[in-house]
């Protein structure tokens, strides 16, 4: 999509896995690009090309810290999303979705920007309708250890819509399930990035449970091009919106799809399987390809080949 005015454009969370693909979309469309991180999960090194761009500025902030920036548009993704990241100071990660949020909405609210929320499938929790539709409420459990995200999600949603409702902000709520690609952090512990990791170094395959939960993961470049639709999408439509790719695999199947793309001798070792992990995950994807014409195109295969490539040349350097 090619736009026909440059607009000012803030990204937080704009130095992580997500941010850096999606500022670095922003800048080749000839915008002028804010990234803000606090680097918690994020990396200079994730956006080291774009620091010579005159149209993309860093600055080191925390979104749970107020701070007021002239912009026409934010994407809202700060927020640790690997469960060992989230849980390292669940407080924290409680903060950045309630403190963090109110913020941007009030930031969003005073210079009139549209503001779009990364938000999650965590929000369905453990679900008992499959696929997911973006009517279902969900099944959370409030108090668990992955309740930090998942209901720090939930009210970050709560926010964005009551902020439209009282002040008339202009939102857009993405719903993202599991997302995959190059500049994943290697020691964040999500599957796709700790599978590949461990065969590549030839190390156990370490599958939590007996490996038959499910799970749809959706390249990044797909994903990218989401958000941007639903950013630009018209002002009728503010989501939720579920993305992800519906094509759906056990832990048990990427495990095994993994060792034969890598042609790694790494051996799958069974681990105890976390507290309410979910045991199936699957977007029903209908609004995002009737509301903003999009579906996603790379298939795991494709994908993972491309990750591992990626994880091969961080390793070996
Ligand atoms: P990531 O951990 O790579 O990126 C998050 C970024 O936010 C990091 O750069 C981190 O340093 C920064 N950050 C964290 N807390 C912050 C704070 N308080 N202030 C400023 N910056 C802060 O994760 P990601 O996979 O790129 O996820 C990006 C967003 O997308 C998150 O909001 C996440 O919840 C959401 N999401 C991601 C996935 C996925 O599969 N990748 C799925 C669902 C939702
Ligand atoms: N998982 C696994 N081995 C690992 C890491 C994760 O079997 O080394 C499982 C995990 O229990 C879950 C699935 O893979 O069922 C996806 O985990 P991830 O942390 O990537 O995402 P989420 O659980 O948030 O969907």
């Amino acid at each position: 999509m090619k736009y026909h005015y440059q607009k000012r454009i803030l990204v937080t969370g704009g130095a992580g896995f997500l941010g850096s693909h999606l500022c670095e979309r922003l800048i080749g469309e000839g915008h002028d690009v804010i990234c803000l991180d606090n680097f918690f999960t994020g990396s200079k090194r994730n956006i080291e090309s774009l620091l010579k761009q005159p149209n993309f500025e860093l600055i080191r902030h925390d979104i749970v810290e107020p701070i007021l920036l002239e912009v026409d548009e934010i994407y809202n993704l700060a927020c640790p999303a690997s469960p060992i990241h989230y849980q390292y100071n669940p407080v924290k990660t409680v903060k950045t979705s309630v403190m963090g949020v109110i913020n941007m909405l009030g930031m969003a609210k005073r210079v009139k920007a549209k503001i779009l929320q990364a938000s999650t499938s965590e929000v369905y929790g453990n679900p008992t309708v499959h696929p997911q539709p973006e009517a279902y409420w969900g099944n959370v459990n409030a108090i668990g250890p992955r309740s930090c995200y998942d209901e720090g999600k939930r009210c970050a949603e709560t926010l964005f819509f009551d902020y439209r409702r009282q002040n008339g902000v202009n939102i857009r709520v993405v719903r993202i399930f599991n997302t995959y690609g190059s500049r994943m952090h290697p020691n964040d512990g999500r599957v796709i990035s700790n599978f590949i990791v461990q065969a590549l170094m030839g190390k156990d395959i370490t599958v939590f449970g007996q490996g038959n939960q499910t799970r749809s993961f959706c390249y990044v470049d797909d994903l990218i091009e989401g958000l941007v639709r639903m950013m630009n999408c018209p002002d009728s439509f503010v989501g939720p919106v579920n993305l992800g790719n519906p094509d759906e695999f056990t832990i048990l199947e990427l495990a095994e799809n993994v060792i034969r793309l890598t042609g790694s001798s790494s051996k799958i070792v069974f681990k105890p399987l976390p507290q309410d992990d979910p045991l199936q995950r699957r977007p029903d994807i209908s609004l995002a390809k009737s509301a903003l014409n999009w579906e996603p195109s790379v298939f795991l295969e494709e994908g993972l080949a491309r990750t591992i490539d990626y994880f091969r040349s961080i390793i070996s350097s």
